[in-house]
Parts: structure tokens; sequence; C-alpha cells
């Protein structure tokens, strides 16, 4: 208990500093986001870490829960989307201005009064085009908020920002209300992923939201793609895009843009 107590405030105040010196404590992994047809990856997505100085690597479920009880998240937001904006501007650099990077908002950024407009801002000192960055809510922050944030993804998408509904399926459903929802893009959570195997009606799911995502106009993104055989269903269902270990883990800076110069 006191152990668990000191280690989050250590921890909060590292956070702190972090984002107070801009270092790089705080830094981005980036998993590559494959398109099915295309046989190509297009997209990329940033997913936070920490590198502790007293606990080594801390995972992001930790210390963004931390940050986002500790009012720290629209801070630490802002940072994060500022690094991955930087690694766009450097992807454009190198030649690959086609491929976009997807960044984790939580519901507590995204409903700030000036949130769309930081947005836009940070995008513009990068000096990068507004459709090179999607914005992933999870489904779970519609629960309470619905309206207003479904007004900001309008906004979002007004200013040419893709927007992402993730973790679909899982707790609060959005489904009877997804053709109201101003999002581009769904990503099927893992769990469903998962339960694909071979010869059962486990599929079932996966398959559904496909399908109801494809009606609707939607792209459809599977996370936590790890066989060949979930791949390869995923492939008859026409899924758009992947995204799993199957095809690589989240990757540092350097060793993404080797990805895509290898796969040039
Ligand atoms: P998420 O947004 O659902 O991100 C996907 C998670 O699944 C990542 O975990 C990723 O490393 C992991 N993953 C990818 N492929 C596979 C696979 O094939 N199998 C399995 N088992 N896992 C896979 P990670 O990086 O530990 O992030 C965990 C969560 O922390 C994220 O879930 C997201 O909710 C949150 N997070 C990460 N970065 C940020 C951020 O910058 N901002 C915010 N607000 N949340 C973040
Ligand atoms: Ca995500
Ligand atoms: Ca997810």
């Amino acid at each position: 208990m006191k152990e668990q107590i000191k280690r989050k405030d250590n921890l909060e105040s590292e956070l702190r500093e972090s984002i107070r010196l801009e270092n790089d404590k705080i830094y981005l992994e980036y998993q590559p986001i494959y398109d099915l047809n295309k046989n190509k990856v297009v997209a990329f997505e940033a997913l936070a870490r920490m590198q502790s100085s007293q606990y080594g690597r801390v995972a992001p479920d930790e210390f963004i829960q931390i940050a986002e009880e500790k009012h720290l998240i629209i801070s630490l937001s802002r940072l994060i989307l500022k690094k991955a904006a930087k690694f766009s501007a450097d992807l454009e650099k190198a030649g690959f201005g086609e491929v976009k990077i997807s960044v984790n908002m939580s519901g507590l950024d995204i409903i700030q009064e000036d949130f769309t407009n930081k947005v836009i801002e940070i995008i513009n000192n990068a000096g990068i085009k507004a459709e090179n960055i999607k914005i992933e809510i999870t489904e779970s922050v519609l629960l309470n908020n619905f309206e207003i944030i479904n007004s900001k993804l309008a906004k979002l998408k007004e200013a040419g920002i893709t927007t992402a509904l993730d973790d679909f399926g899982t707790g609060y459903s959005s489904f009877y209300r997804l053709t109201e929802l101003n999002i581009d893009l769904i990503k099927i959570d893992k769990y469903f992923i998962n339960k694909i195997t071979k010869g059962t009606e486990n599929n079932i799911v996966a398959a559904a939201i496909i399908d109801l995502s494809h009606s609707l106009g939607l792209t459809v993104v599977a996370e936590g793609v790890e066989t060949e055989s979930q791949r390869d269903y995923l492939i008859e269902k026409k899924c758009d895009y992947i995204q799993g270990y199957l095809f690589s883990r989240p990757l540092p800076e350097k060793e993404a843009v080797s990805l895509l110069k290898s796969a040039d």
C-alpha cells in the first residue's frame, strides 16, 4: 500500500518534470498499420513510453492513468502530439509524406474547450498537413459526453484530421449511435481478434463489425493481430487494415523509418 502510494508520487513528479523540460523520459514508439489491399504500411500508431529514472520502463496504462488522476494529462497529451507531429514532419522529409500518424487522446483532452484549436496549432507549428494526423479516442469516453465529444470530432474532421474510434466493441457500446458519430475509422478491439480461430463461431463479432462499418462507409482496422490464420480470416472478410505483433511490434523512430525504406 505504502509502496504503491510512493511509486505513484514519484512517477507523478517525474511526469511533471518531463512535461516541463520536454525531455526524452517520455518518448514514442510507432506500430505500423498495414493496408491489406495496397500491401503496404499506410500509418503508424504512436504509443507513449516512459523511461523512469527510478523504476525503468513504466507501462502506458500506468502512467497515463496517473497523468489523468493528477491533472497532468492535458499537458502530457500535448507533448505527445508535438512529438508525433515532429515525427510526421521527419517522415515527410524522408519521402514518406503519405504515411499517417495516429495519436491516442484521452476523454479529458477532447472535452477541453480549446481542444481542436490546440491540435491545429501543434500541427501548424510542425509544418505538417492536418490529413497526416489521426486522433484515436476510445469508445468508452462516449459514455458520459456523447454530444460534446461528437461535436469535437466534427470539428476535427472539418479541419481535415482523421478520427478513429478505438477499442470498438468493448464496454459501453456506441453500436446503436454509430450512424451519428463523426468518425472515419473503427478499430476492432483485440479481444475479438483473439477469438478468431478456424472453424468456430467465435469469429462472428469481428465479421459483423467489419460489415457494419463498411455499410456506414467507415474504414476498419483490426488490432492485436498475432497469427496468420487471423490475418487470412480478416483478408477474407475484407478488413481494410491490420495492426499487431504478426506484422510488427511498436518500433523506435529509426526502426520505423527503416521499415518504410526496406519496403520501398
Ligand atoms: P491501445 O490504444 O489500444 O494500443 C494498442 C496496445 O496494444 C498497445 O499497448 C500495443 O503495444 C498493443 N499491441 C499491439 N499489437 C499487439 C498484439 O498483436 N498483441 C497484443 N497482445 N498487444 C498488441 P501499449 O503500448 O502498452 O499501450 C496500452 C494502452 O495505453 C493503449 O492501448 C492506450 O490506451 C494507452 N496509450 C498508449 N499511448 C498513449 C498515449 O500517447 N496517449 C494516451 N492517452 N493513451 C496511450
Ligand atoms: Ca489506440
Ligand atoms: Ca485499442
